[in-house]
């Protein structure tokens, strides 16, 4: 094989150290655009861009990759603009390795009108008419995909497995995720069955045209495909999805990783990454989709995740809500008109270097473009840093030392959320 070949096909996962007592382990993804050293916080830049920062600021802080999501390049600017612009990375100035969400999420959050903080609390209430019953709904789904209206102009649109293959293969990101139907904790049992079945039948379609297009388009950089683990908060479905998905091979075809996803009890959130992290191919990457805050990256850490992603981190940014080691709080807050120290003193980004709470007080209040900029660097950087803080300290032995020191100080909860 030539070299030129082999790069092409530069996908893999090492694992360089793991806990003898957890699930935890620190590795390394190997992608045609570079290596990801894990565990690692995957920024989110939905539309081709971190809203607000350069992809050099992002690289500077210390983002190893970026996600985006094909829903929304699907819909703007069109997946074969992406394709002809040389992919994702090119198109957006970003040399580094590149994932997409499947659109499986957003054609069912955006068309039943969730909240786009999930709730993360099982008790609330279970019905499964916020899928099935409301008239105003713009997602229909049936068992060959999903019928939706495009929330920027109504028009009417169709995702089926293969034609989130077909966008995600043209958005060319260096890692993707299987269409999966997203459920949410409301829903009832029988409805959770029923996705995953769904969600399985889709598995092996996304196999099947995922080796079709690899083979098609056989000059581009190897895509690797990732399935995504459903079952809500049901013991005996989420090992059933890792058992089942764990193992599946179709055309020849099985997955390079494993997607975390759907519907995530916060309280049970360790519980049931664990059930799947011990039935999951040990020598595959797993990412646990839409979690980032702090307490919840300890979580997954700790039960075997490697990649994270969340679009809180820039989203809470933008309303003046900052993370620090002390908790969260918000610049606009008048107490900070006159502090004239960092927004975090052991942060080490540019923005703690360069400015002070007073003054981010003011561009927030002032409502200036760069309040936005500036909050998404410190918060970036925060989360990076903390997921990458916590590799070294598995690596030195002592994560539960510094998980303790951590959650010690740092006192703010919030939830899941997928742009
Ligand atoms: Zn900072």
């Amino acid at each position: 094989m030539s070299a030129y070949k082999e790069q092409l096909l530069s996908f893999s996962f090492d694992i360089k150290h793991a806990q003898g007592n957890s699930l935890a382990r620190v590795g390394t993804i190997n992608t045609p655009h570079g290596a990801i050293q894990t565990p690692a916080f995957i920024p989110v830049g939905t539309k081709a861009t971190v809203k607000s920062v350069l992809p050099e600021a992002m690289a500077d802080l210390g983002a190893q990759a970026l996600l985006s999501n094909a829903y929304h390049l699907y819909l703007q600017p069109g997946a074969d603009i992406l394709d002809e612009a040389g992919g994702l990375g090119e198109f957006m100035n970003w040399p580094s390795p590149t994932f997409t969400d499947s659109g499986g999420f957003q054609v069912l959050s955006l068309g039943v009108g969730f909240k786009k903080v999930l709730a993360m609390d099982a008790q609330t209430f279970r019905r499964d008419d916020v899928i099935a019953g409301n008239k105003d709904r713009l997602a229909h789904v049936d068992d060959e995909g999903v019928t939706f209206k495009s929330h920027l102009d109504g028009s009417m649109h169709r995702f089926t497995p293969e034609v989130s293959m077909q966008v995600q293969h043209q958005i060319g990101a260096d890692i993707m995720f299987a269409f999966d139907e997203c459920t949410t904790l409301h829903n009832t049992r029988p409805y959770q069955e029923l996705a995953m079945d769904r969600t399985y039948a889709w598995a092996i379609r996304c196999l099947d045209e995922h080796k079709r297009l690899t083979d098609d388009r056989a000059t581009k950089p190897y895509q690797a495909l990732f399935g995504v683990i459903q079952g809500a908060q049901y013991e005996d479905l989420r090992k059933k999805a890792a058992t089942d998905l764990g193992s599946l091979e179709s055309s020849g075809q099985s997955f390079d990783g494993f997607g975390i996803g759907g519907a995530l009890d916060k309280g049970q959130l360790g519980t049931i990454v664990s059930w799947v992290n011990q039935i999951l191919p040990e020598n595959k990457p797993r990412h646990l989709l839409g979690i980032g805050a702090p307490e919840d990256l300890f979580v997954g850490v700790e039960n075997g995740c490697d990649t994270f992603d969340c679009v809180l981190a820039s989203r809470i940014a933008r309303t003046s809500a900052v993370y620090t080691m002390e908790g969260r709080f918000n610049l606009s807050n008048s107490r900070f008109k006159r502090d004239f120290t960092p927004i975090d003193d052991e942060c080490d980004c540019y923005t703690c270097t360069h400015y002070t709470r007073a003054y981010m007080h003011h561009v927030f209040r002032g409502k200036e473009i760069i309040s936005a900029t500036l909050a998404t660097i410190h918060n970036e950087r925060f989360i990076v840093r903390l997921v990458d803080q916590m590799r070294q300290a598995l690596l030195d032995g002592n994560f539960s030392d510094m998980k303790a020191d951590f959650l010690g100080r740092y006192t703010h909860r919030s939830g899941q959320a997928r742009d």
